[in-house]
């Protein structure tokens, strides 16, 4: 186990591209932590560096207290898993999980200990003869997971390990990758785009774009304090809902309708960007407040309502009791102390409370 440093890592490619700019990061022994951006945000490639499979252009990297920048791959203590599995066909899910054992020479009495002990671990004893075509795709998951777990490295990277997965089986590998970084308690550092995973499985987690890091932070602190528009829009599902809007003596107008500003205190006037998450509108009868309705989810549990408001569309989030129909008038209030305002650079004005 161990820690891990970025120090002002930052990646070119041949052709030019940013693909990491200047990334100062510090992941604390035993933590998970997880990073998250849209495709072609530079996750990837932060795991590549430190991995040792890309060079960066500038920069040092450590494990411990160790300057790995130099170090081939192998030298590293690092087992990184993929997508897409990467097990080898023509061999038995124990030789592929003692396959970097035996590279390694490690005596034969220890690889079986360690291959059998992880795949008590993972839940995959009865599978040892079978080829992975003959597994499904969870299980072929997990020996992937399991040719990880056997050399018990310093740090394990996970590059969208679920992404292969349908939906049902994507959240039960999620509560198993939870489990296991409690059981293990090793570092672990984990790419997705999926917002979901990034909040239910880190500790902590970087939110990238265009290969900057926008915050670093828990789950809840992201969720509640982002730090800027593009973190807030990221972060939640359905999304924060955004409204270009004007602050005129305490009144934030927008599209003909006037909503409060006083939650923010006193902020110059000027233009703005208003955020609300879906679960902070609350449906309530002649509020002079309303939209029409587009779209009504159903989801058995809640209703997501979609609505037209002030020219954008607008998610509620509500109760399953709460009925509604395209082209009816959604009335609704809205918990504007649950409210952002974002100045015209996307950053997140503190209120005063
Ligand atoms: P992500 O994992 O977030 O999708 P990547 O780290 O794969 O992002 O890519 C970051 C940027 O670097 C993208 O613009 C991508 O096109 C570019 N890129 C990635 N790998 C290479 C490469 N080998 N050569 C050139 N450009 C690359």
């Amino acid at each position: 186990m161990a820690s891990v440093r970025f120090s002002g890592v930052s990646k070119i490619y041949d052709n030019s591209v940013l693909a990491l700019a200047r990334f100062d990061l510090e992941v604390s022994d035993g933590e998970f932590l997880v990073l998250v951006g849209p495709s072609g945000c530079g996750k990837s490639t932060t795991l590549r560096v430190l991995a040792g499979l890309e060079v960066p252009t500038t920069g040092e990297l450590f494990i411990g207290d160790r300057n790995v920048t130099r170090m081939k791959p192998q030298e590293r203590d690092i087992a990184m898993v993929f997508q897409n599995y990467a097990l080898y066909p023509h061999m038995s899910v124990f030789d592929n999980m003692a396959f970097s054992l035996r590279m390694r020479r490690m005596e034969s009495s220890m690889i079986n200990r360690n291959v059998m002990e992880a795949a008590e671990i993972l839940g995959i004893s009865p599978y040892m003869d079978r080829k992975p075509r003959e597994l499904s795709g969870g299980q072929r998951q997990r020996v992937a997971l399991g040719r990880a777990i056997v050399r018990h490295p310093s740090v394990f990277l996970f590059d969208e390990p679920l992404s292969n997965l349908d939906a049902k089986l994507r959240v039960q590998m999620r509560n198993e990758l939870s489990q296991l970084h409690t059981k293990l308690g090793s570092t672990m550092i984990y790419v997705t785009h999926d917002q979901a995973e990034a909040m239910t499985l880190g500790d902590r987690i970087v939110v990238l774009k265009d290969g900057d890091i926008q915050q670093t932070d828990t789950p809840l602190e992201l969720y509640d304090h982002p730090d800027n528009s593009f973190v807030a829009g990221f972060i939640g599902s359905p999304s924060m809902n955004f409204l270009e809007a004007e602050l005129k003596r305490g009144t934030l107008e927008a599209g003909g309708f006037s909503i409060d500003a006083s939650p923010f205190g006193r902020i110059p006037d000027g233009e703005y960007l208003f955020g609300i998450r879906p679960e902070d509108i609350q449906p309530e009868a002649g509020s002079p407040l309303y939209g029409a309705v587009e779209v009504v989810e159903t989801l058995g549990n809640e209703n997501i309502i979609y609505m037209r408001f002030a020219g954008r569309q607008f998610a509620v989030r509500c109760g399953p009791k709460v009925q509604s129909s395209p082209g009816e008038r959604f009335h609704f209030r809205m918990d504007l102390h649950r409210s952002h305002l974002f100045n015209e650079d996307g950053i997140r004005i503190e209120k005063d409370d």
